[in-house]
């Protein structure tokens, strides 16, 4: 009698039910286009001569194709294969298509080389533009082309090593093939500096490089040791840090020796990670590894830092477009559902929850395009821009990042139930929102940085509040606050306790001061009066009711 009923429904045709109050995917849009925000920043910041190519990544980035390809790339991640069927040690990474065509499509696009190719000023404000885009498709490719575009101010400190590798490491060639690189049309350069027994205290490491030939600033040394944390293992090649007979130094470790052979770099293992699925990291073993040290014995963390200066300013803008991502997927969604006779986005309270995140949406992008300004004109030969990125750099990567899980998570609930499925994309962002917190300095590792630049470079404080200085007379919110973060840094007691509090409110008053003088009035009102005036709650979404919500919500619209 069952049978016969399903039979009877399958005949007719009959409908078990209709799809209806669903949002629709937010794909086939262009995230630059619909980012009015950081549109603004671009051309604001020196990068307007960029705006066709940005244009040019924010529509593959929102493409349907692209959304699809970062979905692909982290359901399916990559597996590490060690040895071939013979049992000779290979040490390869399989990728999932997707991986390779995402990365392949970002090196294109050069977000891994653009200032270094094209060094006019605004560069690196255009190609941080173009990354907050191209994340929003998939983040763990970032990471590979984060390192390579970092790589290459480290690499100049050895101009020899640079002449060979920087033109390979500028190239819009991506094949994913594992090859020498002198028969390859382009390269990518990862790092491995963590090890097991610390990676914030790196003078801790063991790995112990000897010379070869006398060694010296571009010798050849053989490097024996492990690295617990290499993310991107498929790299052409590596930055390493290791224990030579002068202290701590820095080494470009290739994949293949000069003379072809697979240097002695084993991957051990792959991590089992939170998020960051698409892309793979790895703990390896050096073997007697042929390395050639950059800089001098000894000068490994100066020299590298130059690297990973680049790689914390990518942290700051990974941060920002999470929360951009976040903000468009949160409105998109409650625009176009409804709950008890309205539509999510016309509810009181929901105005309230989507406007909290747009302007820390705003407030982020507006703080991480300025501070890709500093790189711009640090090279340029500005000592003020250096000074400001000094603090800024370590302020904003570690507040920026700080917000973004919980940003995250708040995005994921304007979805309700479809925010916490996999298909919605939400879960893979929430995943992903921690990392740029840890890698490239944890938080308290900013936050003492914070304070170490401030104490060994007090021009640096004046460069921080001259640019906060750019705001004063504008709102007395910002003013008082600014005034009370000055007492606040001349009281040193405990002040290493006080850290996460002192660079929280540095934060603060930058991007309030950032926002009277950049962002749209009725974002930077509501920011001053809950980040700095006090006036609301711990939660988003407790903006005092008298801010413009409407206003806010339709700036930050993706349509
Ligand atoms: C997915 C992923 C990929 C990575 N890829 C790479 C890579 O490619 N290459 C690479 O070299 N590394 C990589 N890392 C490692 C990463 O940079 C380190 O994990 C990070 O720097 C923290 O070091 P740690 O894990 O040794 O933690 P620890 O140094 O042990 O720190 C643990 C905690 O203690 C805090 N802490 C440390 N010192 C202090 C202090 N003085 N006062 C107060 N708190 C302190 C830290 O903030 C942190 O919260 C990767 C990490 C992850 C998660």
């Amino acid at each position: 009698m069952g049978a016969m009923t399903l039979a009877h429904h399958e005949s007719t045709g009959a409908a078990t039910h209709e799809v209806a109050n669903q949002a629709r995917p937010l794909e086939n849009y262009n995230v630059f286009e619909a980012d009015r925000v950081l549109a603004g920043a671009l051309e604001r910041e020196g990068g307007e001569w960029a705006v066709e190519q940005a244009r040019a990544v924010g529509t593959y980035a929102g493409s349907a194709n692209a959304q699809r390809l970062g979905r692909e790339a982290n359901e399916n991640p990559p597996r590490l294969k060690t040895h071939d069927r013979f049992g000779h040690r290979i040490d390869e990474v399989e990728f999932h298509p997707a991986w390779h065509e995402l990365l392949g499509a970002g090196v294109g696009f050069g977000l891994h080389s653009l200032p270094w190719t094209d060094p006019q000023p605004g560069a690196h404000v255009a190609r941080a533009a173009m990354f907050m885009c191209f994340g929003q498709a998939e983040a763990g490719v970032g990471c590979p082309i984060s390192m390579t575009y970092s790589a290459v101010p480290a690499l100049r400190a050895q101009p020899e090593l640079a002449d060979e590798w920087v033109p390979r490491l500028m190239s819009t060639n991506y094949t994913g093939e594992l090859r020498p690189t002198p028969d390859k049309a382009g390269a990518l350069c990862g790092m491995a500096m963590t090890e097991k027994q610390g990676g914030s205290d790196v003078r801790a490491n063991t790995t112990v490089a000897a010379p070869l030939n006398g060694g010296g600033a571009g010798a050849e040394y053989e490097l024996t040791g492990h690295k617990w944390f290499c993310s991107a293992p498929m790299c052409d090649a590596f930055l390493v840090l290791a224990q030579a007979p002068g202290g701590l130094s820095c080494f470009l470790l290739p994949r293949f020796t000069p003379d072809g052979d697979r240097n002695r770099m084993h991957r051990q293992r792959l991590k089992d990670k939170l998020g960051n699925r698409s892309n793979a990291s790895s703990e390896v073993e050096f073997r007697g590894a042929w390395a050639r040290m950059i800089g001098d014995e000894g000068r490994g963390v100066p020299t590298i830092i130059e690297m990973v200066n680049h790689t914390r300013l990518d942290c700051v803008l990974g941060g920002a477009g999470a929360m951009r991502m976040g903000v468009a997927q949160a409105i998109n969604h409650c625009e176009r559902r409804s709950a008890f006779g309205k539509t999510l986005v016309d509810q009181p309270l929901m105005q309230n929850v989507l406007a909290d995140l747009a302007i820390e949406s705003e407030a982020a992008t507006i703080a991480a395009m300025r501070l890709a300004r500093s790189y711009d004109e640090a090279a340029d030969g500005d000592e003020g821009a250096v000074e400001f990125r000094r603090l800024a750099n370590a302020i904003l990567k570690y507040w920026l990042n700080k917000r973004a899980p919980a940003h995250a998570g708040e995005a994921l609930e304007c979805l309700g139930g479809n925010g916490y499925v996999e298909e919605s994309g939400m879960p893979r962002l929430y995943r992903e929102a921690p990392l740029n917190s840890i890698w490239e300095g944890s938080g308290n590792v900013q936050c003492l940085d914070v304070l170490r630049g401030m104490v060994k470079n007090p021009a640096a404080v004046e460069a921080f509040f001259a640019e906060v200085a750019e705001a004063q007379g504008s709102d007395r919110r910002l003013d008082a606050a600014a005034v009370e973060l000055r007492e606040e840094l001349t009281e040193l007691d405990q002040i290493e306790s006080r850290a996460r509090r002192v660079v929280e409110w540095m934060a603060l008053v930058l991007q309030g001061s950032l926002l009277i003088r950049f962002g749209d009035e009725a974002v930077s009102d509501a920011f001053l009066a809950s980040r700095l005036g006090g006036d609301a709650g711990r939660a988003f979404g407790t903006l005092p009711p008298g801010a413009d919500f409407k206003r806010i919500i339709q700036r930050h619209a993706p349509a």
